[in-house]
């Protein structure tokens, strides 16, 4: 399906112009940034105007308030957003993220990034997301409980097992996945556990799933790394975020050998160029929720030497691999020409903009793309409402191993596309994911299909 670039340009008709009129009002922002990606990639694929034009805006956005009783009797008002941008290859699939930056255009643009991601693996899924405007941290678990019930009350007739799935995201877990399959249940008066990925083990969660979105992105790079010739015990890493994915991949690589000098938080980080003690640094936000240098023996912790630094100065280390693992928009155009790293793994969602990459191309970094890198989240999502539906649940090594397979075959993929276009590798996720949503999209008709006689 992949075109030579010569070839390429057969993007916009005159069907697709017509139609445009009566589209929704052009994406903003964040998503007309994530869309210039699409636009890239598109100079390299054969595939209709129709499913260029379907591909262009969201399917549907559902903006809703929720009702919140706090705990001292007053009443608070949440607006919360679920997005499903495409649902071709299959129900919609995406987690929900709960932070005072929550917008509709940034609820929109995860969904797009969703919708690649799904299809770069292969996966039954189209893309969806979904968020609440708060800062969780301010709430009491009891408020927290209600406002995730309060959620899922606004949204249920948007969902489904069938329909739309949800997940965990940015200050979201496995509990709060749990109280909302509940409440979609009690909704519905049946038990619904495929509504709803990343649950709690008893409550039909998947072996893995808490690790799985490290989990992919540790077998990615170490698909990767070998290529250039890099061995763990010679690679200095810095990892930006300490959460969920963040900190699990921190381990991964630390007992894999590799030197991770430096993590951070939203409050800031931590640097020590003969490398840190993750296991230990874990441990210690695990009791204080706090990121400090230490070395712990047992329940016993003692500061190590280490410089304390801002998450700026960490995007900007001299370190081999640099691994975003917090929030969109970190690496822009005002600090990507300080970036001394020379491979960029993308776990976070968006950490860098289109500007950025463009500067990181011309400086010969190599940017390996969310959509590629995280993909072990929702991969492992998949796994879980695959046991779901057929209540016959997986052993750990056998959803390892089938995440690996997955995973290391698309990141193969990716790369040979890269390699074989001579595009950047984001270029290239995009190329390929886009490729099996044309396919399907073409498969419901198209313009020529119609037209003709035959
Ligand atoms: P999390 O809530 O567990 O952790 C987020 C981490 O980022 C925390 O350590 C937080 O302190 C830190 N952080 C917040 N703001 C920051 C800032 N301004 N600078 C530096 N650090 C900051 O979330 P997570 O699940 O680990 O998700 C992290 C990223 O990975 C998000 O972009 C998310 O969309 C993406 N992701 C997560 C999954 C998953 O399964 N958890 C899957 C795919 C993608």
């Amino acid at each position: 399906m992949i075109k030579a670039i010569s070839e390429v340009d057969r993007v916009v008709t005159p069907s697709y112009q017509q139609d445009r009129s009566k589209a929704p009002k052009a994406p903003s922002s964040l998503l007309s940034d994530a869309s210039k990606r699409l636009e890239k990639a598109l100079k390299y694929v054969t595939i209709s105007p129709d499913a260029i034009a379907r591909l262009r805006y969201p399917k549907a956005s559902l903006n809703v308030s929720i009702p919140v009783r706090m705990d001292d009797g007053s009443l608070r008002v949440f607006s919360g957003y679920r997005v499903r941008y495409d649902d071709t290859r299959g129900p919609g699939k995406g987690g929900v993220r709960y932070h005072p930056n929550v917008t509709l255009d940034e609820v929109q643009s995860l969904a797009f990034w969703m919708t690649f991601k799904c299809a770069l693996l292969d996966l039954p899924f189209g893309g969806a997301k979904g968020g609440v405007t708060v800062n969780p941290k301010e709430l009491s678990k009891h408020e927290l409980e209600r406002l995730s019930r309060g959620y899922i009350n606004e949204i249920a007739d948007f969902i489904g097992p069938d329909v739309d799935i949800l997940a965990p995201d940015v200050y979201t877990n496995s509990t709060i996945m749990g109280w909302m399959m509940d409440r979609y249940s009690t909704i519905k008066r049946q038990v619904c556990r495929g509504v709803v990925t990343g649950k709690p083990l008893t409550l039909g969660g998947s072996q893995g799933r808490d690790a799985a979105t490290a989990m992919g992105a540790f077998n990615v790079i170490e698909t990767i790394l070998p290529k250039f010739d890099l061995n763990p015990a010679e690679t200095t890493v810095a990892v930006q975020g300490f959460g969920n994915a963040g900190a699990t991949l921190a381990e991964l690589l630390f007992k894999a050998g590799y030197k991770v000098v430096a993590v951070s938080d939203s409050k800031g980080g931590i640097y020590a160029s003969q490398g840190l003690d993750i296991p230990s640094i874990k441990q210690h936000k695990n009791n204080s929720r706090q990121i400090k240098a230490v070395y712990c023996q047992d329940s016993v912790c003692n500061i190590v030497e280490h410089q304390v630094i801002s998450n700026q100065e960490l995007l900007t280390l001299d370190v081999d691999v640099l691994i975003p693992a917090a929030l969109e928009n970190q690496i822009t155009s005002a600090n990507a020409a300080d970036i001394k790293a020379k491979y960029i793994f993308e776990v976070a969602n968006g950490p860098i903009n289109s500007d950025a990459d463009n500067i990181l191309i011309e400086k010969g970094v190599y940017v390996f793309p969310d959509i590629l890198v995280n993909a072990g989240g929702v991969t492992v999502s998949y796994f879980e409402w695959v046991q779901n539906r057929n209540g016959w649940y997986w052993m750990l090594e056998e959803v390892n191993q089938r995440l690996k397979a997955k995973i290391t075959t698309e990141a193969e993929k990716t790369w040979n596309i890269a390699q074989g276009l001579g595009v950047d590798l984001r270029t290239a996720a995009y190329i390929h994911g886009l490729n099996r949503l044309g396919e399907a999209l073409d498969a419901k008709g198209t313009r020529d299909y119609y037209v003709s006689d035959v």
